[in-house]
């Protein structure tokens, strides 16, 4: 197992199998199928897998499917994709909360017999009226002391159909003056006369969450049921369901405090609104804080588990500042993301020591002492282009790593190249610089010991290909737009996408989508997951090479 910071919820579960409480951990996931996970969900997910890694145990995904209107096969093909891409495995099957339906059923037909629940004719604005507030007492609902057998009827009528939407519920019999407003007769049955993704029209009444979550986990055997913090006061209410039915084990809620990260929104509800607006170009856009947003983006599996193994499982909410998470990043990226090269804003050099038609190939490792990288060929001929900010007109000592008249530069990977003067434009812009290669400096410096000071990234002219670079900067301009104090929507941040044009080394062209590439000096990018191709390759900007230098 591998060391992970101990945390709270890791303390129970070390005591639990010391004292023999338990003998094998079972954690659970269990998403809503309702959008796309984002990176809030990445920490519930490293924990729940990383407890069970770290226990020996097992960790299952559910998908709390308890809301038929909002739920579908989409997401569930995502949140599948997205754990496994996480590097987790789910134990056995995958679950869902639907699969339970049946025992669901059961249980709250056990609790009308008990005289534990009772059918509820109040609308909704009336139950409202009759729950109370936080410092006042709800009211018993006038059906509150129906009796069983009319109970059980009502309940049979409820499942065929008989009463509409919003005519009637289940609710448990619990204490309408407790000071928590969750064991104030909560809804454990409603009716939904919608479509199930996986039951389809069996059920037109649908359990609550509260209903559903508990007894599942007592179903699936689950030891320790981790959650977030909203949940700490329906945990006692999912303790009154466990001890009040004859469930086949009693499972525990642990609650941990929720991820938020600064210039960033992580809600299902928010993400959805910036999808559906046309603000980005879906869940995956690689702006999206989504898990695959993200790894659109270049953010690798590795970087993100590290991140969220580096936070702590707090008993508080807490917001993380971004730069925690691209630190992470830029980390993984820089040691294992192969070098390449990319001119952005091209410079022709023309060498006028090589003949039109010279070509030479250099084979050039991707990174240095990284074998398992591979390497590439790289094609040199007598037009180069160079990035413009490499070259300058007038020496200054400012710029002694740069290129200029009568200085010598080294070409990574290649030869030392001498500036011997520049064209211009008639408005008066750079066009092209005219240089002498200098013999015999490959990997070597120059015999006269004129040392280059400088290495510029270049491509040949003749080989290069264009790419489209996709430059992605941060969504919100606000720190925290999720603050409530505005509409979200209006700290967008209009730069959030700017297309470029680059030109790459010819083997880049060939790469494999979502492999990250160091461009030497430029930036970490990405291949596009869904629209690089070898004829219009397109990269994505991951990350800067530096959290002190501006995109
Ligand atoms: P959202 O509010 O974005 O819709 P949710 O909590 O409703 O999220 P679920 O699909 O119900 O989403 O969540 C699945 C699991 O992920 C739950 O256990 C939930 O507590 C956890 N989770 C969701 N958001 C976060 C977050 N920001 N930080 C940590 N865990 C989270
Ligand atoms: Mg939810
Ligand atoms: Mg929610």
């Amino acid at each position: 197992a591998t060391a992970k910071p101990v945390n709270f919820i890791a303390k129970v579960i070390t005591e639990d199998l010391e004292n023999g409480k338990h003998s094998n951990i079972v954690t659970r996931f269990p998403p809503e199928p309702n959008g796309y996970l984002h990176i809030g969900h990445a920490k519930s997910i490293c924990l729940n897998f990383g407890l069970a890694e770290q226990f020996g145990g097992q960790c299952n995904l559910r998908f709390d499917d308890t809301n038929p209107e909002k739920e579908e096969d989409e997401y569930v093909n995502s949140i599948k994709e997205d754990v496994s891409w996480l590097g987790f495995q789910w134990a056995g099957e995958i679950h869902y909360t639907s699969d339970y339906f049946d025992q669901l059923h059961d249980w709250a037909v056990h609790l009308i017999k008990e005289g534990k629940a009772y059918v509820c004719e109040l609308s909704p604005e009336q139950a409202k009226e009759y729950r109370g507030s936080f410092d006042e007492p709800g009211k018993n609902s006038p059906f509150r002391d129906r009796s069983v057998e009319e109970n059980l009827e009502l309940f049979a009528k409820m499942r065929a159909g008989d009463f509409d939407e919003g005519k009637a519920s289940l609710r448990a019999k619990i204490d309408m003056a407790s000071p928590n407003m969750n064991m104030r007769d909560p809804v454990i049955y409603r009716i939904k006369k919608a479509h199930h993704h996986q039951t389809g029209d069996k059920w037109c009444i649908y359990p609550s969450y509260d209903f559903a979550h508990g007894q599942s986990d007592a179903i699936e055997g689950i030891t320790h049921s981790v959650c977030t913090l909203e949940f700490a006061d329906h945990r006692p209410l999912y303790d009154w369901f466990i001890e009040n039915l004859p469930t086949p084990a009693e499972p525990h809620q642990y609650e941990f405090g929720r991820l938020n990260i600064n210039y960033m929104v992580t809600s299902k509800r928010k993400l959805r609104a910036l999808v559906e607006g046309g603000v980005v170009a879906g869940w995956d856009d690689p702006r999206m804080p989504t898990i695959s947003g993200m790894r659109r983006r270049g953010y690798t599996p590795t970087a993100i588990r590290n991140f969220c193994d580096s936070l702590a499982v707090a008993k508080t909410d807490g917001t993380v500042d971004i730069a925690q998470l691209e630190h992470f990043i830029r980390d993984d990226l820089n040691q294992n993301a192969p070098r390449a090269m990319c001119v952005i804003n091209p410079l022709k050099v023309v060498i006028s020591n090589l003949s039109d038609d010279h070509e030479e190939t250099f084979s050039v490792p991707y990174m240095q002492d990284r074998e398992d990288l591979g390497q590439r060929e790289m094609p040199f001929t007598k037009e180069l282009f160079i990035d413009q900010a490499d070259f300058k007109e007038e020496y200054s000592k400012k710029f002694k790593k740069k290129f200029c008249v009568g200085k010598r530069i080294r070409l990574r990977h290649g030869y030392v190249l001498e500036a011997d003067g520049f064209e211009k434009d008639a408005d008066g812009n750079i066009t092209q610089v005219n240089a002498t290669l200098i013999e015999d400096t490959l990997g070597k410096d120059p015999a006269d010991g004129d040392k280059p000071k400088g290495v510029v990234h270049w491509v040949s002219a003749k080989h290069a290909k264009e790419a489209e670079l996709r430059t992605y900067d941060r969504l919100f301009l606000d720190a925290n737009p999720d603050s409530g104090k505005k509409d979200f929507m209006e700290s967008i941040n209009p730069e959030s996408l700017i297309v470029k044009t680059g030109l790459i080394e010819p083997a880049l062209a060939n790469v494999e989508s979502e492999t990250v590439f160091q461009f030497e000096r430029e930036g970490y990018y990405v291949a596009d997951r869904k629209d690089h191709t070898a004829d219009k390759p397109v990269f994505n900007l991951t990350i800067g090479l530096r959290a002190d230098k501006a995109l």
